[in-house]
């Protein structure tokens, strides 16, 4: 199966397109007509130069506004057609997108259009040619496949045929399972687009919200699927109009698209395994069981002050590594390894970005697998010189260049092949393991992301959340595997005031804000935490004033979470319980929850009370701005 991508799909000038394109993979393009007229070379060369990058011209489009048209307003349709065929030819593309007319003098009447598309079929023979026709969402006569696929099945012509696009199907809200119907040989090309479902005019949604496959609302396994059912075997293309896209890299969009079709045929291979699906096998999504580890990069004073800290909140020093500047800290499952080093990946991170997440361990059940289908999947693998008698970890670069690590059973074992012993595990505070950590990143990122973590392994979304910060918006979305042992949430920043957004830019591209730990029993922690000397971020009296007044809790009690700067959250019978750490190394901060009653969010209502806190509180003392 051949993968496609429309060049409107991402930005540049056509030149920068084609290489995008090529570079991540794909075996053709659609030319959008507008990027060819935009460009200054003739015709042949085009195709030429697309042909050079390894790619086929598989579809010219669109042709507007052709059936249906009375007298000569048709004759000038079939001139138009004829102009467009001279062009075809000229870049070597055997298919034309003929889109169903808006035009106001249409005629309907599906034997009528199936006349126009007999002679028009007639006209492309002649010169080798093909024609498919797609039904706009939006179309004067014609906005539903099955109405096309009626005009294509009585103009009865070899090059006639149909072209779907998801979008103007699941968009309108028409079941797919309907193209099921349809014979295979008679689709000439199918393309591809997701969108999240907002409720507007369908062809301002349709120009400026689609997205990849995976990153919408719209079903596009199961319009895919019956696309496969049908015996389709030409190749699936991608058409996004995205204003967020026009906007982003060339390079990272197309790779995206590539990553999302992998994706795509994957979940249709494994929902319908009686379809032969004509590309490599890769191992299945297998989601994680939570987190292996966390690391940061620290040196000096900023090491010195994390380590302080980890204590504050009951970590113990319980291994240092063998050969490096490597120490482990754990509590319950917990684990935090504090790197030191100068050299390699940690001595990089720290020299750009000063203390910071530079790597994060998954626990999964098979590395190898993992990291087979994170490149399949389109992602960087990283590897980094190894001393003898140390383990090799299967990684990927991940967000903003930080590292993810794979570990199963086997190399779990790390921790005892390359770890001594250091001191005793202490009392702890009660927490039992990482409930949550949290990426910032820019906004135009976000999708980006969260289809690498929803590809790779099979985490859903849960639905985006806005933060108010006072300085600005923060988006969040939520992720997590279905057991939930995994949850991560993606936060974007528009502004670089907000506090997210400040982050970032404080930093070489995106990385870990906070990570939350679990505790079971939040007032016994915070009580072994005050004897720790663990410091919370202040909450103000205003915010139990107001808690008192939305929910109904025990005096005695919200007292106790007053004194503690314990935030509160509830849905229905579900609580949570929140107490958060001053900001550390910049804006990077801690959290610690407790979830009761299957409590599954992340206490989004209090999130613009801690950022403002966080605000107040300012910069810690003795930690450089960076
Ligand atoms: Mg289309
Ligand atoms: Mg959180």
């Amino acid at each position: 199966m051949k993968f496609g991508i429309a060049t409107v799909s991402i930005s540049g000038n056509l030149e920068e397109k084609i290489e995008a394109i090529a570079a991540a993979g794909f075996d053709g393009i659609e030319i959008f007509e507008q990027d060819f007229i935009a460009d200054a070379r003739p015709p042949g060369d085009v195709g030429a130069r697309i042909r050079d990058a390894g790619l086929e011209v598989m579809l010219f489009q669109p042709f507007r506004d052709f059936e249906g048209l009375p007298g000569k307003l048709r004759q000038k349709a079939f001139d138009r057609a004829e102009r467009k065929f001279d062009l075809m030819q000229e870049l070597g593309c055997d298919l034309v997108l003929v889109c169903s007319s808006v035009h106001p003098e249409a005629l309907g009447g599906i034997d009528r259009a199936a006349a126009d598309f007999a002679e028009l079929g007639d006209r492309a023979a002649a010169r080798g040619l093909r024609v498919g026709y797609e039904a706009l969402a939006w179309g004067k006569h014609v906005d539903d496949h099955r109405d096309a696929w009626e005009i294509v099945r009585r103009a009865d012509h070899p090059n006639v045929g149909l072209i779907l696009d998801s979008f103007h199907t699941l968009g309108r809200g028409i079941d797919p399972d309907t193209i099921r119907r349809i014979p295979g040989d008679r689709i000439f090309f199918v393309q591809l687009a997701d969108a999240p479902l907002i409720d507007m005019d369908p062809l301002y949604w349709s120009r400026h919200f689609r997205n990849m496959p995976g990153e919408g609302d719209l079903d596009v396994p199961a319009f895919m699927r019956a696309v496969m059912a049908t015996g389709y075997s030409g190749p699936v293309s991608l058409e996004i109009f995205n204003d967020q896209f026009r906007g982003g890299l060339p390079k990272s969009i197309a790779r995206d698209g590539h990553r999302a079709l992998v994706h795509l045929m994957d979940q249709v291979r494994r929902a319908e395994p009686d379809l032969s699906v004509d590309l490599p096998e890769i191992p299945p999504p297998v989601p994680p069981n939570g987190l292996a580890f966390i690391e940061f990069a620290a040196r000096g004073q900023e090491h010195d002050a994390l380590a302080d800290h980890l204590r504050t909140l009951g970590f113990s020093k319980v291994a240092r590594h063998v050969g490096k500047a490597l120490t482990l800290w754990q509590q319950g499952e917990i684990r935090i390894v504090l790197n030191a080093e100068t050299q390699g990946h940690a001595g990089n991170a720290f020299a750009g970005s000063g203390t910071s997440i530079c790597d994060i361990g998954l626990s999964v059940s098979s590395s190898g697998d993992t990291a087979a289908r994170a490149r399949a999947l389109g992602a960087e693998g990283f590897e980094q010189s190894r001393q003898e008698g140390e383990l090799e970890i299967p990684g990927i670069r991940g967000l903003g260049g930080s590292v993810l690590h794979f570990l199963d059973d086997r190399l779990g074992d790390v921790w005892n092949v390359e770890f001594e012993r250091a001191e005793e595990p202490g009392q702890g505070a009660g927490l039992t393991r990482i409930d949550h950590i949290a990426e910032t990143m820019s906004y135009d990122e976000m999708l980006s992301w969260s289809l690498f973590y929803s590809a790779l392994f099979g985490m859903q979304k849960q639905p985006m959340v806005d933060v108010i910060d006072p300085d600005g918006l923060i988006r969040s979305q939520a992720l997590s595997t279905a057991d939930r042992n995994l949850r991560i949430t993606l936060n974007g920043a528009e502004t670089h005031r907000t506090l997210a957004g400040e982050f970032l830019a404080s930093r070489f591209g995106a990385t870990v804000q906070h990570v939350a730990f679990a505790t079971a029993d939040i007032f016994g922690t915070v009580a072994a935490l005050d004897d720790l000397g663990f410091a919370s971020l202040p909450m103000s009296s205003n915010y139990y004033s107001d808690l008192a007044a939305r929910f109904d809790i025990e005096p005695e009690r919200l007292a106790r979470m007053q004194a503690s700067n314990i935030l509160y959250d509830r849905v229905g019978e579900a609580e949570f319980y929140q107490v958060y750490s001053r900001p550390f190394a910049g804006a990077m901060f801690f959290e610690i929850v407790e979830r009761r009653g299957g409590y599954d969010g992340y206490g989004a209502p209090n999130a613009p009370f801690r950022i403002a806190a966080q605000k107040r509180l300012g910069r810690p003392k003795g930690m450089p701005r960076r």
